[in-house]
């Protein structure tokens, strides 16, 4: 995909300003990458005609293609939907009540309720001085209220036990009268979930929502959840007043389509992501790197961000697609390469910015190499014929010499370069074909 963009990018220079006609093969593009990443439907479609609204017109400025300026709306909206325009007080939970401060938690079975309750109950109390009590109204399996008991005395909050045979709406209310009582700052609910959505649970956690008035009622959802996910966010959207989503499980492999889902269903900001089973899993909700992990293009868009400064977009595509069909690399690659490498600000800047599988891919081939180094090297593949940059083995040793000679450096140089290409060649052949998408791949998660 990242190389699809990539060609996108590509075909589109040249133009100064962004048109219907020159963005529909990328937007095509980002219309997949977002299916792939398994946002719903009716999401992508309002972000795709919400991205062509922004960039219909928009002037490339300065030494951006079309296409890189495609990419910068692209990144800027996604990035906005998930809520950087909301500012970052907008993750923040709100306390401003009369204590206890109640929070409300909905969700399916599974969704990890119960876990992020313990979670925020630690942050709570570590980060926010806060004296935190937790109850559950999950009275259709005993195991619950001993696994959120468990995981509250985990974090060192404290726990109002309940029974399987009280009823949820009065659970709530006793643990609140309690709470009241004994100055809790925040008292946190856990309820049940089903497997799928189901009236009786909506009535039930509405009933509990309308008894208890909640300053925060948080929608807990599993990002691995996929295209369900809008399904469910908008049962319990149009059921309960959400105020907040907590998107778990991003720990996991899934791209987090979920997340811009959740967005366009609820327009509810994303408080807290879960990042691990443990009690310290919780973050709050990094809105500019979902945006990137959604497109699954984090480390290319910073190149993007590289390229910017000077380099030539695209020749840099072209080398990638090479790499992608196998085609031939040979010297004037190599050299167009080491020119380019240079105006990025040198190789180590560059490796740096690549996935790790691609870092150790070059580190292997020797690539580390200093940046004079590299203005040796483009020295002598300046003094080769166009005949012998592009088949290098024709280089024999009267060629040597004679190159040595006019590159102004020893032939064990010249030979020394050539090792590097070489190796260089072999990376480039490792990368080729589907083994370099699975590494772009690799890089989503
Ligand atoms: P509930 O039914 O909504 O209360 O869900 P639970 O809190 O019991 O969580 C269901 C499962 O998901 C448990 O095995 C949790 O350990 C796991 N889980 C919850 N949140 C996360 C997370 O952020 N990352 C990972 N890896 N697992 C999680
Ligand atoms: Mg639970």
């Amino acid at each position: 995909l990242t190389q699809r963009l990539a060609k996108a990018v590509k075909t589109m220079r040249g133009e100064a300003r962004l048109t219907e006609s020159n963005t529909a093969e990328m937007l095509r593009e980002v219309r997949l990458a977002l299916l792939e990443a398994d946002v719903a439907l009716p999401a992508v479609r309002e972000f795709i005609g919400r991205v062509k609204e922004k960039a219909m017109g928009e002037d490339v400025i300065g030494a951006l293609s079309p296409g890189q300026a495609l990419v910068g709306v692209v990144q800027r909206e996604l990035a906005a939907i998930m809520g950087a325009d909301l500012g970052p007080e907008a993750s923040q939970l709100n306390f401003a009540t009369q204590p206890p401060a109640i929070i409300l938690m909905a969700g399916l079975q599974g969704a990890g309720k119960t876990t992020t309750v313990g979670k925020l109950a630690k942050y709570l109390r570590e980060q926010k001085k806060k004296k935190v009590l937790t109850v559950s109204a999950d009275v259709y399996r005993p195991a619950a209220i001993g696994q959120l008991k468990t995981v509250t005395e985990q974090v060192g909050a404290d726990f109002f036990p309940s029974e399987i045979t009280d009823k949820p709406v009065d659970i709530a209310l006793a643990a609140l009268d309690y709470a009241k009582r004994h100055y809790h700052d925040v008292l946190i609910i856990d309820t049940a979930g089903r497997l799928g959505i189901d009236e009786a649970m909506m009535q039930e956690i509405s009933a509990i929502h309308a008894a208890v008035k909640p300053i925060e009622t948080l929608f807990v959802v599993d990002a691995m959840l996929g295209q369900d996910a809008i399904n469910t966010a908008k049962a319990f959207s149009d059921a309960l007043p959400l105020t907040g989503i907590v998107l778990t499980k991003l720990d996991g492999d899934s791209r987090g389509g979920a997340a811009l889902s959740v967005r366009h269903i609820t327009g509810k900001p994303i408080k807290f992501a879960g990042v691990a089973e443990k009690l310290d899993g919780l973050e709050a909700f990094d809105p500019v790197r979902m945006a990137d992990r959604i497109l699954g293009m984090g480390d290319i868009l910073a190149l993007v961000e590289e390229a910017r400064k000077g380099v030539d977009m695209d020749a840099a595509a072209g080398l990638a697609q090479k790499i992608k069909v196998g085609g031939k690399f040979d010297l004037n690659d190599f050299k167009s390469q080491l020119a380019q490498m240079k105006k990025m600000g040198g190789m180590s800047n560059l490796m740096d910015k690549l996935p790790a599988q691609l870092q150790q891919a070059a580190s292997g081939a020797n690539m580390g190499m200093a940046d004079k180094q590299v203005v040796r090297m483009e020295g002598i593949i300046n003094s080769m014929t166009p005949q012998e940059r592009a088949k290098p083995d024709l280089i024999k040793a009267s060629r040597k010499r004679r190159i040595a000679t006019g590159a102004g450096v020893q032939v064990q140089e010249v030979n020394r370069m050539l090792a590097q290409f070489d190796q260089m060649q072999s990376m480039m052949k490792k990368l080729k074909g589907g083994n370099m998408m699975k590494m772009m791949r690799g890089m989503k998660g």
